[in-house]
C-alpha cells in the first residue's frame, strides 16, 4: 500500500494569515504568538483557517480500503478506471502478523492474532481465489467482453489507484477517524502515511492536533 504526497500548498503560516485577516494583519514568518494562535484555533474549533491549504496524494491500496476511504465526502478523488484500462493483477495478501480474528460483540470487537495454521489456510485460500479470478478476467477479455463487464467478478482485495486531494481541516478529520485504534488496520496503515505528510508540511498544526486529542476543528 502506498500513499505518496504529490503536491502541497499553504502551511502553518497560511492558517495564521487566514485567521489574522480578521484584524487586517499579515505575517511573513511564524513566531511564538502564531504558534499559540494555531493551537487556539484548533482547540476552539475555528476550523475555516485550516481550509486554506492543499494536499494532493497518489494512493495505491485494495478496493476494500478505498470503499472506506471514499466515504469521506469533503475530499476530491479520481480513480483508475476499469472501463478504460485493463486492470493490473495486483491483489492484497496480508502479512501473517496482520491476520486477526475478532472477539466480542458488534461495535465492541477486539482483534487478536490468528494462529499460524489458520494464517496458512487463509493465505492459501486467498491465493487460489485470486488466481482463479484473474484467469477468468483474462479469459473474459480474450472473448472480447467489454472491460467494464469482464471485471465484475473481481474481488475487493484487488488493488486500485487514485488521486486524493483535501485541505488540512478535512485531512485532520480523516486522520481522527482512520488513524485511530477503532479503524480497520489496512486503512490505518494508509492514514499513518498521510499523517506523516501533515506532520512534515504543517508541524505546528500537527502538534496542536495531537494536543487537542486528535480532534479536528
Ligand atoms: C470505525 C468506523 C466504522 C464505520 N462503520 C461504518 C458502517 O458500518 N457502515 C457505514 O455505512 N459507514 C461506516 N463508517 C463510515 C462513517 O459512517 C462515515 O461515513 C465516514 O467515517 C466519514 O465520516 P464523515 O461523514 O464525518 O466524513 P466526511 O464525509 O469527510 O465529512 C466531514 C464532515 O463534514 C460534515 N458533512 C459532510 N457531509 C455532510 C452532510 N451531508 N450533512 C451534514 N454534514 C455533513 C460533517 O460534519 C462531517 O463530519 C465507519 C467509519 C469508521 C471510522
Amino acid at each position: 500500500m502506498k500513499v505518496e504526497l504529490l503536491d502541497h500548498c499553504g502551511g502553518d503560516l497560511a492558517v495564521v494569515n487566514a485567521a489574522r485577516v480578521s484584524f487586517d494583519k499579515w505575517k511573513d514568518e511564524m513566531d511564538e504568538g502564531d504558534e499559540k494562535l494555531v493551537a487556539f484555533l484548533l482547540k476552539n474549533r475555528h476550523g475555516t483557517p485550516f481550509e486554506h491549504t492543499f494536499f494532493k496524494f497518489r494512493v495505491e491500496c485494495p478496493i476494500f480500503v478505498i470503499r472506506e476511504w471514499h466515504r469521506h465526502r469533503t475530499h476530491s478523488y479520481n480513480e483508475m478506471s476499469g472501463r478504460y484500462t485493463e486492470l493490473p493483477g495486483h491483489f492484497y495478501l496480508p502479512a501473517f502478523e496482520d491476520i486477526r480474528v475478532q472477539v466480542g460483540k458488534p461495535g465492541h470487537y477486539t482483534y487478536v492474532a490468528a494462529d499460524e495454521f489458520t494464517c496458512m489456510k487463509f493465505i492459501e485460500s486467498l491465493c487460489l481465489a485470486y488466481e482463479d479470478d484473474w484467469k477468468r478476467y483474462k479469459r473474459h477479455l480474450e472473448w472480447g467482453i467489454a472491460k467494464e463487464l469482464a471485471r465484475i467478478h473481481l474481488p475487493v482485495g484487488l488493488y486500485s489507484k487514485f488521486i486524493w486531494s483535501c485541505n488540512a481541516r478535512s485531512l485532520m478529520h480523516f486522520l481522527s477517524l482512520r488513524n485511530a485504534p477503532q479503524a480497520m488496520l489496512e486503512i490505518r496503515r494508509c492514514a499513518e502515511m498521510a499523517e506523516e505528510a501533515l506532520k512534515t508540511c504543517m508541524p505546528i498544526t500537527h502538534e496542536a492536533f495531537i494536543a487537542n486529542n486528535r480532534t479536528s476543528p
